[in-house]
């Protein structure tokens, strides 16, 4: 006896011949009553979603965080409580490129978490980098355009990439980091992840501290050269999917360190630059990382659709004991994260089991596409009720944030230093490194046109002097 089960439609009846459609005659046409046959075309014509305008490409696994140092004087999440374990789910991927684009490329690798604690989910959809291209969402689209498909040919463009870079000298921390070694990440086991916004943690006393997310891989930092990169998509356009499973598949499972930088409200008011500004980092020598705590990846999902594809992220998620802070981007991307899913997923993604909460989830929020769990059942659906409804609860309540200023567009160029944290980090790299950064930037703008060339030296040249000459030496700029 088999013990295969009956194939069946998806009405549960069995299927007596999945080989031979229903014909009139041997030689057909077919007949419109073969209703299996057009289910299964039905159903494969449906089998995309539309794929994430951004971070298309990904790779993800469970996992879980452990903590092992007392940060309770800055937050009461109980997901922080020392030496508890938090099931999480880990999505990496590439930025710009569709979903068929290589995973070894040259980009900024998406590092999101979703941790499932008892108090709720809580996301931090970082990056492998501290920092971003912008400071002002306003400007999120132009840029994602500027590195996306040229409308007319469809091509990748240099010349719109550095034309938004070149009128844009926010985003040279972030392109310095890009095209230095740590942009072609060997492996998504081999790099950092960065909450990259500036969060708020809550303590019991109801005391605000900005915190800024740092997770530091444990297998330490690996990076492929451009020739490297150039051979491996060659033959491989999965290396990082494939790597990231067959290490947890064969035990091998990887770790990063969770630490966290804290800033005072006080001392928030007197740093040189913006805290809230995602375009700069905190130095480590002010604000030294304090170590929290492990995440360790040690699960494949089952089936890539359900639990990657449909993997769904937003910074709006939030527990008890940590917040947001005023930062423009992280203020926008709570409203737009949501929203793509949404439109990617539908109303009650939330509901699907790689995104629903793992506590007991009691609100009036009911109905919508695909509402597939029990829809509240008969429970009632308004509030204030008399009828044992859910109620809220004021000790979530977050503490006051102080917010004073007149409302206006505020020029967020005006006065504000881009180029001394650029040129940190390339002061920091070994002459070998800052090399191959400078090759790699002035093979990306060789072709470029002049004007837009020497607009954007301009800036490397604010950054370092060297960084700026070097590049232009290898472009033949005077
Ligand atoms: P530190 O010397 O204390 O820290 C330097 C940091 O730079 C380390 O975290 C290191 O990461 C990281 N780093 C080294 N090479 C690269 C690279 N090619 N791309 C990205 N990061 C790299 O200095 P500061 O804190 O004063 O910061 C100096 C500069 O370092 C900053 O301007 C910023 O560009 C960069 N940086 C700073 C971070 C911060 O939070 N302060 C975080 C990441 C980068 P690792 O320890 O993993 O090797």
């Amino acid at each position: 006896m088999s013990k295969c089960p009956i194939m069946t439609a998806t009405n549960g009846s069995p299927i007596p011949d999945n080989q031979n459609s229903l014909t009139a005659g041997p030689r057909g046409p077919l007949l419109a009553q073969d209703w299996q046959l057009f289910e299964k075309h039905a159903s494969f014509n449906r089998e995309r979603i539309p794929e994430r305008v951004v971070h298309a490409k990904g790779s993800g696994a469970y996992g879980k965080l452990t903590i092992t140092s007392d940060i309770s004087k800055y937050t009461k999440a109980k997901v922080f409580e020392v030496g508890k374990e938090t099931e999480c789910f880990l999505r990496f991927s590439t930025v710009a490129g569709e979903k068929g684009a290589a995973d070894a490329e040259r980009d900024v690798r998406g590092f999101a978490v979703k941790f499932y604690t008892e108090e709720g989910n809580w996301d931090i959809v970082g990056n492998n980098t501290p920092v971003f291209f912008i400071r002002d969402p306003y400007k999120f689209m132009d840029f994602i355009h500027s590195q996306k498909r040229d409308p007319k040919t469809n091509l990748r463009s240099g010349t719109a990439q550095w034309d938004f870079w070149s009128q844009s000298p926010e985003a040279l921390h972030q392109i310095t980091i890009l095209m230095s070694d740590r942009g072609q990440p060997a492996t998504y086991r081999h790099m950092n992840g960065y909450g990259s916004h500036t969060y708020s943690l809550i303590n019991d006393e109801g005391e605000r501290y900005w915190v800024k997310f740092h997770f530091k891989t444990e297998q330490g930092h690996k990076t492929n050269t451009n020739d490297q990169v150039a051979e491996i998509i060659g033959s491989d356009r999965e290396s990082h999917q494939e790597d990231l499973f067959n290490a947890i598949e064969s035990g091998e499972f990887p770790k990063w360190k969770l630490k966290v930088q804290i800033m005072s409200e006080e001392e928030a008011e007197k740093t040189s630059y913006n805290p809230f500004d995602l375009t700069k980092v905190w130095p480590h020598s002010e604000f030294p990382l304090i170590e929290v705590g492990t995440l360790e990846l040690n699960r494949n999902p089952e089936n890539y659709f359900a639990e990657v594809e449909q993997a769904a992220f937003t910074p709006a998620n939030m527990v008890p004991g940590i917040g947001h802070s005023p930062d423009k981007v992280l203020q926008m991307r709570i409203l737009s994260y949501g929203d793509a899913q949404r439109y990617r997923i539908g109303a009650n993604h939330q509901h699907l089991p790689v995104n629903a909460a793992r506590c007991p989830v009691h609100n009036y929020q009911r109905d919508g596409a695909m509402r597939f769990d029990g829809n509240g059942g008969g429970s009632v659906n308004y509030e204030p009720n008399s009828f044992d409804g859910p109620i809220e609860d004021a000790s979530a309540k977050e503490p006051p944030i102080k917010i004073s200023g007149d409302a206006d567009r505020y020029d967020h160029r005006d006065g504000n230093d881009d180029f001394t944290q650029a040129g940190d980090l390339f002061r920091i790299m070994s002459k070998d490194e800052q090399n191959r950064l400078m090759d790699t930037i002035a093979g990306a703008i060789a072709g470029v046109p002049a004007e837009i060339a020497n607009r954007q030296i301009e800036y490397f040249m604010k950054a370092d002097v060297d960084y700026g000459l070097g590049i232009a030496n290898r472009l033949d700029v005077s």
